[in-house]
């Protein structure tokens, strides 16, 4: 390859989770072929959330990266999170813990090709009445015994993700990077000089300089300065079909010394939205994601400090404004959007981090020399849009198909919410009592996150679990499980296996405290080692 054509100088814009995610990503990704400049500016700050993830943060960045868990949750305050468990989506609070369910991680088993969750739904119209998560996967009952979802060696024994300090992971990320060679500065982007193609050319910032390179990445967040404002590109609102605008967010410091340390996010529905409450090691991190159209802020911060109770009472709440949707095309020229600057979905199924490691991904796969080929800008860009409209529908599915009306924003998320078409020929799919979504391969749930084109990421049991827990149930079973008499006979067979080694794993597993616990002992006590070793050298 000629080398003039090669991408030589990269800058990133933004030091928030995206722009550290991106700059860890690639200086591994592009092996050290690419220089790498990180400009941020401490006066505006980064958003400072984002603390739940989904499974795939695992194998698709942190192994990536080849950094081990030992090293960086410990450091990063993290947990894991087996799910999230949702109360009072189906019907309105009763302070009972009645109505609420887990959407747990991970595909159901599958016997001859069919999920097992279609065998429980036969089950369930027969009047069965344990909830399909629980028949189907161990993680609920880890969750109510405040299990890890980790064997005390260290062995996986069930699907996780975690939950960490957004704050602390982008420090982590930044001492990571620049050891490897990413240069930072920190000043502010005051303008963005384009050519007479509309490339952006450089980059002025207020203290002093002209920043050039090749390709740039804005990670500026939302207010997307170099794709949105320089570059003028359209930013699509989804909010037809999302009402929720809008967050407050108190954090809830704990002494580490409660061993009911949850391995799950809550999400309750309130009057106007919802709240999370998501356990990292040393604080509950808690939020009400809200319309402003149906609530002012004021009222939010109240329903949510009522929520919340004594615990919260006299710490401080921080608002936050959420443009929901996403930039038309994420890519445009030399310039690629990443994180809130190209979209985001309210963060329901906390899905923020995993659009950046994904697009990382992709970024890699399409990466340009600077020829900027259409072909591969045009891939990405209809790839990126995808996954942000399937995102969408899978969130979007969890309001509009909700029984609750109680309050004018459950009335208008039930009877008012645009459907997209792409939910719209799913939830038909559902109702036939079909599995939605089967996954590219039964074997491999990552394979099928990342290679599978434009198979969806929210596969069958995503749906199955927020419908089923919805009690929104298909018109029937699946016709063909009345011709599989040996196969139902096997299905019996699983939900005895899987009710067996729950039972293993609730006497075999540490508790999630104990492990965690753990990781950060073994960090002390490897630093105590080091600093020992230093004085004794
Ligand atoms: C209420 C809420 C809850 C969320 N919860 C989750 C969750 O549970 N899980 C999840 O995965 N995601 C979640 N997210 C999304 C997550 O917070 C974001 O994906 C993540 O914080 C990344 O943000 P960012 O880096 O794109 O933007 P920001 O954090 O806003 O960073 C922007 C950066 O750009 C810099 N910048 C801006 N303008 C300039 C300029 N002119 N010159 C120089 N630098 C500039 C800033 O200094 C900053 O460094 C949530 C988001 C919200 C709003």
């Amino acid at each position: 390859m000629n080398e003039d054509i090669k991408i030589k100088n990269l800058i990133i814009v933004g030091g928030g989770s995206t722009g550290w995610i991106a700059a860890a990503y690639l200086t591994k990704a592009l092996q050290g072929s690419v220089n790498i400049t990180l400009i941020e500016s401490d006066a505006i700050g980064t958003l400072g959330v984002g603390e739940g993830t989904v499974p795939s943060i695992k194998p698709e960045f942190f192994d990536f990266l080849e950094i081990p868990e030992e090293e960086w949750m410990p450091r990063c305050n993290a947990t894991y999170k087996m799910g999230v468990k949702f109360v009072n989506w189906g019907y309105p609070s009763t302070k009972n813990d009645k109505d609420s369910f887990y959407h747990v991680f991970g595909e159901s088993q599958e016997l001859d090709g069919i999920p097992l969750t279609h065998y429980w739904l036969r089950k369930r119209f027969g009047g069965y009445e344990i909830p399909m998560s629980y028949a189907c996967y161990p993680s609920p009952a880890l969750c109510d015994a405040y299990k890890s979802p980790k064997y005390s060696d260290g062995r996986t024994a069930v699907n996780y993700s975690y939950h960490f300090d957004a704050g602390l992971v982008g420090e982590f990320l930044k001492s990571w990077a620049t050891k490897r060679g990413v240069r930072r500065i920190v000043d502010r982007i005051v303008d963005v000089i384009l050519d007479t193609s509309g490339n952006i050319e450089s980059l002025t910032t207020e203290k002093c300089c002209n920043y050039k390179a090749d390709l740039y990445l804005d990670c500026s967040g939302f207010g997307g300065i170099l794709i949105n404002k320089a570059l003028k590109e359209p930013f699509i609102s989804y909010s037809d079909s999302l009402l929720c605008d809008s967050a407050v967010t108190i954090r809830i410091p704990k002494n580490n010394k409660n061993e009911k340390l949850q391995g799950y996010t809550t999400a309750t529905a309130l009057s106007s939205g919802w709240v999370w409450e998501v356990p990292v090691w040393g604080r509950l991190g808690a939020g009400y994601v809200y319309s402003q159209n149906f609530k002012t802020a004021e009222n939010a911060e109240k329903e949510l400090r009522d929520f919340l109770g004594a615990d919260a009472k006299n710490l401080p709440a921080k608002h936050l404004k959420m443009r929901v949707g996403r930039t038309q095309r994420a890519w445009v020229n030399n310039c690629i959007s990443l994180g809130l600057s190209c979209g985001f979905i309210e963060p329901l199924e906390a899905t923020g981090i995993y659009t950046i490691y994904s697009a990382l991904h992709y970024l890699v796969k399409y990466f340009p020399d600077k020829s900027m080929n259409p072909g591969l800008r045009n891939k990405y860009n209809e790839r990126i849009a995808y996954m942000f409209d399937d995102i969408r529908d899978f969130i979007v599915m969890h309001y509009c198909m909700t029984s609750r009306e109680d309050t004018p924003f459950w009335k208008a998320n039930k009877f008012d919410l645009v459907i997209p078409d792409s939910l719209q020929k799913l939830l038909e799919v559902y109702r036939s009592g079909a599995p939605v979504n089967m996954p590219y391969t039964s074997d491999s749930f990552y394979n099928q996150v990342f290679e599978a084109g434009f198979d969806r990421f929210w596969t069958n049991s995503n749906y199955l679990a927020i419908l089923t827990g919805m009690n929104v149930l298909p018109d029937s079973a699946l016709p063909i499980l009345e011709h599989k008499k040996e196969s139902l006979e096997k299905a019996e067979v699983g939900f005895e296996l899987i009710k067996y080694s729950t039972e293993k794993l609730l006497n075999e597993l540490p508790s999630h405290y104990e492990y965690i616990k753990g990781l950060h002992n073994k960090l002390e006590l490897d630093a105590n080692f080091s600093s020992n070793r230093l004085v004794l050298g």
